[in-house]
């Protein structure tokens, strides 16, 4: 059997589909593992690795006094599997299998995967043959050629890649703990460092300080306008920039008519059509779309693995000979770009563009087969893909050429001079809108000609700092320093962006991630810097070149790391206080409103709150949603009123959640509670916050004497202001319960979430539990409730509110338990019920239960109920016992028949009828009680 192993499963179901036909093929699911079957072939895809890379046991606990940081660098290494399933469905066929070609990507990873997939092989299988089929395409033609033609597996390639996830995991896991557990750092904002992260956020760092040392100067541009045959011209200043004022005022007041034309130079000029297209050129064309880089590659990915590109982690910018442009032109003939195609053809270049480089595993990017927009998708993909049409057509356009024309002029003094060009052949900027190229066509001028001066201006500008960089930008300029591979710089990135160390595109680093850098800098500089990686970077390759050996290279990387650690070792206190003291502007977002210190966001386990740095001289805090709604960040806006910084929760997977200035939202939400009380306006609460009162408790706590103090009022009326709060609040909190117990009770539906129902029942007067169990279930379907819904709701308020009336009597809550299991939650109840027949029901003394019963009764201002004592009941209850059925004692007791006497004197029927019981049983244990009470 011929087992073929992808690296993903979606490519596995197009090689089983381009070798057997679609319809040959049997497809077998076994949970996450599909696989495809067809002759005595069986195709099967990875989910990338299989097995991940960790260190051995003992290693994980960050606090171990055993394994510090430190400890890792020699850390032994071990494979772990990451997909067991996957890995069980691959050994099970590699036992069968009389030959194995793996058949994943054609790179570093791929080659690592496949080896991967090669030792869990040889692990059940040590005879079956394995070779390598690689391609670059997933078309029919690549995917049969490659199996046709499959060599062996590079192992060298893969070491490289090894290597590089063993230094990643060593480096990233040591500096990682040592830093965050330096700065005391909590797991959920740990301060991650990477031997390519580093140096690539020194990068953004750098640009920022840059951007804050940049003093502006100003500069003064000089112009002038003129016409000819009745055509607007504007012609500058030959000078460009002048930075002396006095040379721009010298010169301005020199400009004058005649206007006269020196020189009238023409010129012809070839515009080269663009390079072929590799990984970096594909990710800055993506971002002139508005696509951030880790989204292109994602997208690009999908569209190779469904077959309409070429792979597209590429370093190649020269076509392979073997590609046969004709053969690629011609599949557009038809479909969305007909017109495009044909325009080609009849500016079809004699040889396609070639860039800088020429490697020879894979091509550049171009597409490999026809699209249409419904099925590409998404509007992100079509994109990409027709820009990677347009851009595989330019390249093998003609060049455009152009006319040039530059016009030289004296206006009195001064030489001036305008441009202008005209497209003479348009070659490939016919089908390439990406890069526009503006004509600007001139009248005709000759020598010797006079113009008027129709004006002349002097422009005064500033020079600007310089730019940000965007997400392209930085991937180029990590492409030129040597920092990570094609295949993980746009990673790179978006680990910064997810650790919070930078924000925006273009970039910029966040107080934390500029603080780490700084700190490193300062203590053990090498890690921000990219010679290191660099140099680590080159001798990957010459692990897979098979000039250095994987051993020797990953020592090298340890004894750099141990090096890097002498620093960090020698400064740790150092590092840990700086840490800390750059870090703590990211928690301060302003001064507090009472006492003016600085107030911060503070985390205690999930709960998150904003409170003063004063505590506990000042108290003042405001709360915020819990921490499982996001983690409360600092933003750039400062509120206009309170001067401090608004607050935003970042959710995983989801936009941020903005509060805004987090005293106006505290403010805004405690309006409402404060109208509650009589006649408060919004102007009275405005009083108050002036006063920092910003809650109805706050109200209540600051007491009748300053309170009138500070609103300037009577004592007395600052009691009654209290009072008043204090029945909001009251009020407030069983609302609140009121809410608990709808959420406990009531199951959320589409368009009836707890709150809808708890303001519906708030708006119709049912504002807390108490009136819900006297409400009518009826007027409650206005809530949205069903009747059985309501009628439930209304027994479960009343069970509830009943329970509490007892507890509040003094009946104890485990005693409480059992009345209520018996059904006898109900005081009224309770109080006229039997004390005999309770306690048979549940269990409970009689002697306990009449003095609950007394203790409920005078609460209620009823008469207490017989008193039994223990002794008659037990003496009562015994010669019954023996001859009556259980069940039955239980109805003749609440019906206060308890002993062979008392049912002697009972009338059968009236008995009958209380107790539920047939008068023909009760006739018969009445002849049995007349005996025994004659004895
Ligand atoms: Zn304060
Ligand atoms: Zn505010």
């Amino acid at each position: 059997m011929h087992l073929i192993i992808a690296e993903k499963n979606i490519v596995a179901e197009r090689i089983a589909a381009f070798l057997a036909g679609k319809e040959k093929v049997q497809i077998t699911r076994d949970g996450a593992a599909a696989h495809y079957v067809f002759d005595d072939t069986v195709v099967m895809g990875l989910r990338g690795h299989v097995v991940e890379v960790d260190f051995v046991e003992g290693y994980n606990n960050w606090r171990s006094a055993e394994h510090p940081p430190k400890s890792l660098i020699n850390a032994e290494i071990i494979k772990k599997p990451t997909e067991k399933k996957i890995v069980g469905v691959l050994q099970k066929f590699a036992k069968k299998a009389t030959r194995v070609t793996i058949a994943t990507d054609y790179d570093t990873e791929g080659e690592l995967i496949g080896k991967e997939a090669f030792e869990l092989i040889r692990a059940v299988n040590t005879k079956v043959p394995v070779d390598r089929a690689r391609f670059s395409a997933i078309t029919k033609d690549e995917i049969v050629k490659s199996i046709q033609e499959a060599t062996s597996l590079d192992f060298n390639l893969a070491a490289a890649g090894e290597s590089r996830q063993i230094i990643d995991l060593v480096w990233g896991a040591s500096l990682t703990r040592f830093l965050s557990i330096t700065a005391h750092r909590g797991a959920d904002s740990i301060l991650s460092v990477g031997r390519v992260q580093s140096p690539t956020l020194a990068m953004i760092v750098d640009r920022e300080r840059e951007i804050e040392a940049f003093v502006p100067t100003k500069y003064w541009v000089l112009s002038l306008t003129s016409e000819k045959a009745g055509i607007g011209v504007e012609a500058r200043h030959v000078h460009g920039r002048f930075t002396d004022y006095a040379e721009a005022k010298a010169a301005y007041d020199a400009t004058k008519e005649p206007v006269k034309v020196t020189d009238v130079i023409t010129g012809h000029k070839v515009d080269r059509a663009p390079a072929p297209l590799d990984t970096t050129a594909l990710i800055v064309g993506a971002s002139r779309l508005g696509i951030s880089a880790s989204y292109a590659m994602n997208r690009a990915e999908d569209l190779y693995m469904r077959g309409f590109i070429s792979y597209p982690r590429t370093d190649n910018t020269t076509y392979p000979k073997s590609l046969k442009i004709g053969e690629q032109l011609e599949i557009f003939a038809h479909g969305a770009f007909t017109k495009e195609a044909a325009y080609v053809k009849n500016h079809l270049r004699s040889v396609p563009t070639r860039g800088k480089k020429e490697t020879t595993d894979h091509p550049p990017i171009y597409p490999t087969s026809l699209a249409n927009r419904e099925e590409i998708g998404d509007d992100v993909s079509w994109k990409l893909y027709e820009f990677i049409v347009r851009r595989f057509f330019a390249t093998i356009c003609i060049d455009a050429e152009w006319e040039t024309m530059k016009i030289n002029m004296s206006a009195g003094s001064e030489p001036y001079t305008i441009t202008g060009g005209r497209i003479l052949e348009a070659g490939w900027r016919g089908i390439y809108p990406y890069s526009k190229a503006e004509e600007n066509i001139l009248p005709v001028f000759a020598v010797g000609d006079t113009l008027p001066l129709l004006s002349k201006n002097s422009e005064e500008k500033e020079t600007q700092p310089p730019a940000r960089y965007s997400q392209s930008r930085l991937i180029q300029r990590m492409e030129e320093l040597g920092l990570g591979t094609k295949s993980t710089r746009h990673e790179v990135i978006s680990k910064l962006s997810g650790r919070k160390y930078i924000e925006g595109n273009p970039m910029k680093p966040t107080i934390v991630g500029r603080a780490v850098t700084e700190s490193l800098e300062e203590f053990a500089g090498t890690i921000t810097e990219p010679t290191m990686t660099k140099t680590l970077e080159e001798h990957m390759t010459d692990i897979a070149a098979g000039t250095k050996t994987i051993n020797a290279v990953l020592s090298e990387s340890r004894s750099m790391l141990s090096g890097i650690f002498e620093d960090l070792e020698k400064n740790e206190a150092a590092i840990g206080r700086d840490l800390m003291e750059r870090t703590r502007e990211e928690q301060t977002i302003g001064p507090c409103p009472v006492c003016g210190k600085p107030l911060r966001i503070k985390r205690v386990g999930s709960s998150q709150f904003i409170g003063c740095s004063g505590y506990p001289d000042c108290t003042f805090n405001t709360g915020l949603p819990p921490a499982t709604w996001g983690n409360a960040i600092k933003m750039d806006e400062v509120c206009e009123i309170h001067g401090l910084n608004h607050v935003q929760l970042l959710r995983k997977g989801a936009p941020a959640w903005k509060i805004g200035c987090p005293l106006c939202s505290h403010i805004k939400s405690n309006t409402d509670a404060f109208l509650l009380l009589p006649g408060m306006t919004e102007e009275g609460i405005r009083k108050l916050n002036a006063v920092h009162i910003y809650t109805i408790s706050e109200l209540i706590s600051r007491g009748p004497e300053v309170l009138a103090k500070n609103l300037g009022m009577s004592t007395s009326a600052a009691e009654k202001l209290i009072r008043e709060a204090e029945g909001v609040l009251a009020l407030l909190k069983k609302r609140t319960e009121l809410k608990k117990f709808i959420s406990a009770h009531v199951a959320p539906k589409r368009g009836r979430g707890h709150s809808k129902v708890s303001a519906a029942m708030i708006s119709m007067g049912v504002t807390d539990v108490e009136a819900l169990s006297r409400a009518d279930p009826a007027s409650l379907l206005e809530a949205k409730l069903s009747e059985a819904e309501a009628a439930s709701l209304v027994a479960e308020a009343k069970s509830m509110v009943n329970i509490s009336r007892m507890k509040e009597y003094g009946v104890p809550a485990i005693t409480l338990k059992k009345y209520v299991n018996a059904g006898f939650d109900d005081p009224e109840k309770f109080v006229a019920v039997h004390p005999a027949g309770l306690s048979l029901a549940t269990g409970v003394s009689v002697t306990t239960i009449c003095n609950h019963q007394k203790l409920v009764a005078e609460k209620l201002c009823r008469p207490s109920p017989e008193k039994i004592s223990k002794v008659a009941f037990e003496e009562g209850i015994a010669p019954l016992r023996k001859k009556a059925d259980p069940e039955l004692l239980t109805p003749l007791a609440l019906a206060g028949v308890y002993s062979p006497e008392l049912l002697v004197k009972a009338d059968v029927k009236t008995l009958a009828k209380v107790s539920g019981i047939e008068e023909k049983q009760i006739a018969d244990l009445q002849k049995y009680a007349k005996k025994v009470a004659e004895k």
